[in-house]
Formats: structure tokens, C-alpha cells, sequence
């Protein structure tokens, strides 16, 4: 028998989890551990801030669904993981100390780096929970002159809720006729076309913002905020009446340490989703090392590929299942102008562009099928 314990409720552990328990015999364990029993579907979380949908709609309860599926759950905070001894230290929660295990999936996602701008805590709104996603609501819902901004921050690796929430507002102003009362700005860090990853992207997106006329500011890296100003490192200072960022990101302090990450802190994974070095550690999501936006699609195939894997390993079968990175988004909230993307990164090839009103849908309905398929 063999102890298969999945680190994070997000994407990347649920998907994990799921394939591992369809793919595994009845004698084999396979435990998830997460620091909270709900799994967030974050793409709806520009949706809940503009009250398309509530937090019940985003959300699952995990324990429930993963016994359904023969797998346990342990609700707890991950501190560390031990390679050389297999086990990983549990900080709090449903359990303490250390856990052993034969094969490990972490899938711990990104950390927020919000240290790393002064003030952000204190003054910035961002999309990267419930509860902010929420507090935000209430600021769309008292701002109706002045200027709001939206933007990533230097690091920050998720542009499409920053697009959409720009063009969201823009609609919801026009709808209550304040439009021409509030200055919308999207700041980046960088340029259009290095922020999306590609140069047809980067048009359409420009065209649209044009179209809304809303202003763009590249190369703007924000490294202070006060109750009503963002400073960048130039010095330029872009005031604002409303303020949603992307914070930087970084990998999860869980791996840090090891020697199995890059600089920023992700994990470092051959083609196999196998941790670079390591025997029977596995790295899926946002947590691991790649280029470009990270992504729940991503996460999801890494996931499969992982699982595949894991199981053939624990059969006595040779791991085949290699992943191939490629990019897929929507930008929703732009009606019949919304935007469906994809680049596959293994070629030079610019991307693939579509626009229609049938994106924005296929995004619902996309997450509608994700809840029934794994709730
Ligand atoms: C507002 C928003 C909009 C987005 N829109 C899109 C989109 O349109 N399309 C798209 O493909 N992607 C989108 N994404 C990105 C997508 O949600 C992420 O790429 C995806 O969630 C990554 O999955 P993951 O499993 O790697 O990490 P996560 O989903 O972050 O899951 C990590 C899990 O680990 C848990 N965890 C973390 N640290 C610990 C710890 N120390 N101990 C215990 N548990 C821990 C967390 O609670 C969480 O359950 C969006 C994200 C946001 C925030």
C-alpha cells in the first residue's frame, strides 16, 4: 500500500487528487491537505466583485466532496516539507507535527508578496480571495467620479482579472450614466505585448481599451502606495479614488530552502511534473517554475500529467505523461468584443485570437462544468 499525500485544495491538488483516486486501487491512501475546507474557483471572482455572483457560487465545501471520492482531507497548515525523511511538518490544524508519506504532490499555488509594496495592505484593493473580492464590490459600488486604477504589480503573474475589472467598470459606469465622470487607468509593469506574451494579444486588448477609452501606462513598476497616490519607481505618482492590484507573487515558502527552486521561489519540475532531483515529489500549479501568466488550465493539466505519472510509478509501469506548456485564456466582460486566447509556447507562432460574445458564455458555462464535474 502506498501514502499519497496531495499539499493544496486548489486547481492543481483537487485535479490531482481526482485522477489519483480513479487511477489507483482501493488499498493505496490518498490524503489532501489544505488550509481551508473550501475551494475557490478564482476566475468567477471578478464576477462576485460586480455582483454577477455570490460567494456560494464560487465555492465547494472540499471534505465532502474528496470522501465521495475515497479520499481524505485534512484541513491544516503546511509548514514544510522534509524530502530526505519523507514526511512534511503540519504547523496547525487538524493535525500537528509531521506526516510521512511515499509520494508527495505539492500544489501549494503562489504566495502573495505583498510586503514587498509599501502600503499595499493598508490601500490597495485586490481579487485574490472572497472577502477581498467583496470589499471590493463595496468600493465599485460608492465610486461614481474621479479616477480608478487597475494594474499588476512588478512580479505579479495574472493579467486577465486586471483587464476584465477594467472593462467591467467601464460598462457598469456607462449603464449608470457616471462614465464621464471617472478616469479609468490600467497600469503594467511592463509593456502590453510582454504582459500578455504576445503581440496579436497585446492589439486586440489595446483596441479594446481604446475602444473604452481607457487609458494604458506601461512600464509603471508601483513600489509605494498612500490612502490616494501610487508612487513608481521613477517617481511617477498616478492618483486614484479606487485602486485594484495584482500583488507580486512568489513560490511557496513551504519549498524555500531545499535547493529544488528558482530565485522567486518556484519549484523547479522536469516535463514529467516531477520535482527536478528528487524521487517520488511531484510539483503541480502555480507553485512551479514556468514562464508567463499563471494559470488554473495550466495547473490542471500539470495535474493529470502528475497523476498519470504518479500512478504508473506506484503500478511498476514506466511514467510517460509529459506535459506541454501552452497559454488559454478569456477576457470576459467585454460583451460581444470578448477575447479567447491561445498560444502554444513550443512554437514561435504569434497566438490564436477569437472575439465574440460566445467566450464570455463559454467562461460560465466552462465554470459551471468544473463545479458539477468536480463538487
Ligand atoms: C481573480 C482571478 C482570476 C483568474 N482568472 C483566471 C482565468 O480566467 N483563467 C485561468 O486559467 N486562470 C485564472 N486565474 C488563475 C488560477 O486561479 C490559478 O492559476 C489557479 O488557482 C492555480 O491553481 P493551484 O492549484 O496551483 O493554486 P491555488 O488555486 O492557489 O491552490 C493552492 C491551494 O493551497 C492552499 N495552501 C496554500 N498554502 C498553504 C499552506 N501553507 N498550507 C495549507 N494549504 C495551503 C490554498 O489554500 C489553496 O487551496 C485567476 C486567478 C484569480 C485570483
Amino acid at each position: 500500500m502506498a501514502k499519497v499525500l496531495i499539499l493544496g485544495g486548489g486547481f492543481g491538488g483537487v485535479v490531482a487528487a481526482q485522477r489519483l483516486a480513479e487511477q489507483l486501487g482501493d488499498a493505496h491512501q490518498i490524503t489532501l491537505v489544505s488550509r481551508s475546507r473550501q475551494f475557490i474557483f478564482y476566475p468567477a471572482l471578478v464576477r462576485l466583485a460586480f455582483g454577477a455572483c455570490e460567494p456560494a457560487d464560487v465555492s465547494f465545501d472540499l471534505r465532502r466532496t474528496l470522501l465521495n471520492r475515497r479520499i481524505n482531507f485534512i484541513e491544516a497548515e503546511v509548514a514544510r516539507i522534509n524530502p530526505p525523511e519523507r514526511t512534511v511538518t503540519i504547523a496547525h490544524g487538524e493535525v500537528e507535527g509531521k506526516l510521512p508519506y511515499d509520494y508527495l504532490v505539492f500544489a501549494l499555488g503562489r504566495r502573495l508578496a505583498t510586503e514587498r509594496i509599501v502600503g499595499f495592505y493598508e490601500h490597495a484593493h485586490h481579487l485574490l480571495n472572497v472577502d477581498k473580492a467583496i470589499s471590493f464590490r463595496k468600493a465599485i459600488n460608492n465610486l461614481h467620479a474621479g479616477r480608478a486604477v487597475f494594474g499588476q504589480c512588478s512580479g505579479a503573474r495574472l493579467p486577465v482579472p486586471v483587464y476584465e475589472s477594467a472593462f467591467a467598470l467601464a460598462r457598469r459606469l456607462k449603464e449608470k450614466g457616471d462614465r464621464e465622470h471617472v478616469k479609468i487607468t490600467v497600469v503594467s509593469p511592463t509593456t502590453l505585448d510582454l504582459e500578455l506574451g504576445d503581440a496579436t494579444v497585446a492589439a486586440a486588448i489595446k483596441k479594446s481599451l481604446d475602444a473604452h477609452q481607457i487609458e494604458f501606462l506601461p512600464n509603471l513598476r508601483i513600489e509605494s502606495l498612500t490612502h490616494d497616490s501610487a508612487i513608481a519607481t521613477n517617481g511617477e505618482t498616478i492618483n486614484f479614488n479606487l485602486l485594484m492590484l495584482v500583488p507580486p507573487f512568489r513560490g511557496s515558502s513551504a519549498a524555500s530552502y531545499l535547493g529544488i527552486t528558482n530565485e522567486e521561489g518556484y519549484i523547479n519540475v522536469d516535463a514529467s511534473m516531477r520535482v527536478a532531483g528528487h524521487e517520488r515529489i511531484y510539483a503541480v500549479g502555480d507553485c512551479t517554475n514556468f514562464d508567463g501568466p499563471k494559470m488554473g488550465h495550466v495547473a490542471v493539466r500539470q495535474a493529470e500529467v502528475a497523476a498519470a505519472n504518479l500512478a504508473a510509478e506506484i503500478d511498476g509501469r514506466t511514467p510517460l505523461s509529459r506535459y506541454q506548456h501552452e497559454l488559454r485564456f478569456v477576457i470576459g466582460e467585454l460583451g460581444s468584443e470578448s477575447l479567447y486566447v491561445h498560444k502554444n509556447s513550443s512554437t514561435d507562432e504569434l497566438a490564436t485570437v477569437r472575439q465574440g460574445h460566445f467566450w464570455n458564455w463559454a467562461k460560465q458555462v466552462h465554470e459551471k462544468y468544473w463545479e458539477v464535474m468536480h463538487s
